[in-house]
């Protein structure tokens, strides 16, 4: 299968991970993959719990992903995954 792939300043070939999921469970709404994210993928959710609210990250615009994966070495509770895009 070949996969989408991508090229460096020097030309140097890469293959982009995309954003595949983000696993609420484990998101504290902390905001740091939000703040490093330049490309409007990702945004806030509200879940109401009982009598509190929590905030967690989740996936608004999937397709404006370049697969820089920057969102995930922000993420200390690892929560995101990635994949590459076949063609
Ligand atoms: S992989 Fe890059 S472009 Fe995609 S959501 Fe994460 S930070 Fe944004
Ligand atoms: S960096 Fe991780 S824990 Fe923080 S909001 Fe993003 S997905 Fe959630």
């Amino acid at each position: 299968m070949s996969y989408i792939t991508a090229l460096t300043k020097n030309k140097q070939e890469w293959t982009p991970q995309f954003i595949k999921s983000i696993d609420e469970e484990l998101c504290i709404g902390c905001g740091r993959c939000f703040k490093v994210c330049a490309h409007d993928v990702l945004a806030f959710e509200e879940l109401d719990e009982d009598d509190s609210a929590k905030m967690f990250m989740k996936i608004e615009n999937d397709g404006n992903c370049i697969g820089c994966q920057a969102c995930g070495r922000t993420c200390s509770k690892k929560c995101f995954t990635f994949e590459p895009v076949s063609l």
